[in-house]
């Protein structure tokens, strides 16, 4: 391997790919280091019995039509130079925020929530108006400023139902709150614009598409990527970083290095500990596969975010997992389903390590025509706890992994209302151990850091982060921390 390299990106997740490309297309010499056998990192994707799963994508948010202007998904089309139409999304139906004995529904259309806000909180809507103004003169993606700002308390000061408060925060929190029971201000603007006002789409055949768009683009622009190539260590010089010591022992040297790996993690490269507790909240999902349609079991929401109570605890739990909150996702009630579900051989081949290809988990007799079976997905994300997965024998381990997917499952079922007559296809669970051993999250923490790092800048003179611990989350935001970084730092001037 070329040992000195213009920029060195550590981790080939959305944010590491967003940056590799974008200093790919200004022509420096770039090296993007995956230690996992396959890019995407937190939206990535695997086989098992045959079928595809995507690990993560419930939703792609921030959805806008083609051709709009100034929104997160044109802006990353524009600076990664990728057709819109080649993400080929399909868009929800209708999510659902369900409650005990109220449910607020919400599509890509930001006047269906507000008409259901004014059907349901009546007296809440000139403080809901107000609220949304407030977001839109927010400044989310400013670079400079990291001070916590309670979007609760920013919430209490607009609307005087604390209901309606937690029905807004539930979506938010799960899809980006590293915060015990609240989350930034700035994170939720970014937040409420990528669900409520812009909205949720997937693209056809999942994240895979994603990842082999952006893996070609990278590709076709020069840049170099190493799967199962993991980073021990950054080496310094006191304040500069020189280079990467591999797992391998192999030395390579760079003027300036990005890394996506998270705050903590990053500074454990560098040898450093940083004081006070990681974070603890961390997720499981499970995924079962059926021999049916959407409609054979009534399901018609797209994501649904439940709190069986009136007050959403999001917080670490010591249990496995917590079932009195969850999201429950059917991909299939996106756009006009087809089924995606069935293996394919050419979609992973620019993405995946030669080893991989030789997994046995990969059967070679996999056929790359798409099945014409019609098969209903159920995904189901819960908060839950790590230690507790933790302390488990092995054997504990595979015994709870089933016995929680079962739970979980027959808490969705409770939630939509029915359940498929069909015998599962196949089923699996991911625990925090699954992330944590996956992406090298402490805790599985999906989140990250607290404390969010906005220009990238964590110390050093040319060592700096994107992706999630510097602030933008989920798939657009992940990409769009990628590509700002890597023009801020590395590209300006
Ligand atoms: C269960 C779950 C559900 C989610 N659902 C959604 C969703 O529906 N919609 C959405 O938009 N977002 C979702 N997300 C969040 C989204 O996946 C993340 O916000 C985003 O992918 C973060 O990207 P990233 O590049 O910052 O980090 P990561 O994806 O964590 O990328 C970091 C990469 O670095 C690699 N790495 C780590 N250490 C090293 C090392 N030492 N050397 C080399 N490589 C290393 C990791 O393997 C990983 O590939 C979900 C995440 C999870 C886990």
């Amino acid at each position: 391997m070329n040992a000195h390299w213009d920029v060195i990106v550590i981790g080939a997740g959305m944010s590491g790919l967003g940056a590799g490309i974008r200093l790919a297309m200004a022509g420096k010499k770039v090296l993007l280091l995956e230690k996992h056998y396959s890019v995407g990192g937190l939206n990535g994707f695997y086989v098992k019995d045959k079928i595809l799963y995507d690990v993560g994508l419930h939703a792609m948010t921030n959805f806008v039509p083609a051709r709009s202007r100034g929104h997160p998904l044109t802006k990353l089309c524009r600076q990664l130079r990728i057709p819109y139409e080649a993400f080929k999304l399909e868009q929800q139906r209708q999510s659902r925020i369900q409650f005990p004995d109220v449910a607020l529904t919400f599509n890509n259309h930001f006047p269906f929530l507000t008409e259901n806000i004014r059907q349901y909180f009546p007296k809440q809507i000139d403080g809901f108006s107000k609220l949304d103004a407030a977001v839109e003169n927010t400044s989310d993606t400013a670079l400079d400023g990291s001070d916590f700002i309670s979007a609760r308390e920013q919430l209490r000061s607009y609307l005087n139902d604390p209901l309606l408060t937690e029905m807004l925060l539930l979506p938010l929190f799960y899809y980006g709150s590293a915060h015990v029971n609240d989350l930034d201000w700035r994170q939720f603007a970014i937040l409420y614009k990528a669900i409520y006002k812009e909205g949720f789409a997937r693209p056809k055949f999942g994240v895979r598409t994603i990842c082999r768009l952006l893996v070609d683009r990278y590709r076709t622009c020069g840049g170099v990527l190493k799967l199962k190539t993991a980073v021990r260590s950054i080496l310094l010089d006191s304040s500069r970083a020189v280079g990467v010591e591999l797992a391998s022992g192999e030395i390579l040297y760079a003027t300036q290095i990005l890394s996506s790996v998270g705050y903590r993690e990053t500074q454990a490269l560098c040898g450093k500990t940083v004081e006070g507790e990681p974070s603890r909240l961390s997720f499981a999902e499970t995924i079962t596969t059926y021999e049916a349609t959407p409609e054979a079991c009534d399901w018609n929401d797209t994501i649904t975010f439940f709190n069986t109570s009136e007050r959403v605890a999001y917080e670490p739990t010591k249990q496995l997992i917590d079932l009195r909150s969850g999201v429950i996702c059917i991909p299939e009630n996106y756009g006009d389903h087809a089924p995606d579900g069935s293996f394919s051989t050419s979609v992973f081949e620019p993405m995946v390590s030669d080893k991989f290809r030789q997994n046995p988990a990969v059967p070679s007799s996999a056929t790359p025509s798409q099945s014409t079976t019609q098969r209903l997905m159920l995904r189901t994300t819960h908060l839950a706890g790590y230690d507790a997965w933790k302390n488990l024998s092995p054997e504990a381990y595979r015994e709870q992994k089933k016995a929680c997917l079962k739970a979980s499952r027959e808490r969705a079922f409770h939630i939509l209302g029915g359940q498929p007559s069909q015998t599962v296809l196949a089923e699996d669970m991911f625990t925090p151990l699954t992330v944590e051993r996956f992406t090298g999250h402490i805790n599985g923490a999906i989140y990250g850091s607290t404390k969010k790092f906005r220009d990238g800048r964590i110390g050093y003179e040319n060592l700096f982060l994107c992706g999630t611990d510097q602030g933008f989350l989920g798939i657009v935001g992940a990409l769009l921390s990628g590509i700002s970084m890597a023009n801020y730092h590395c590209l300006k001037g």
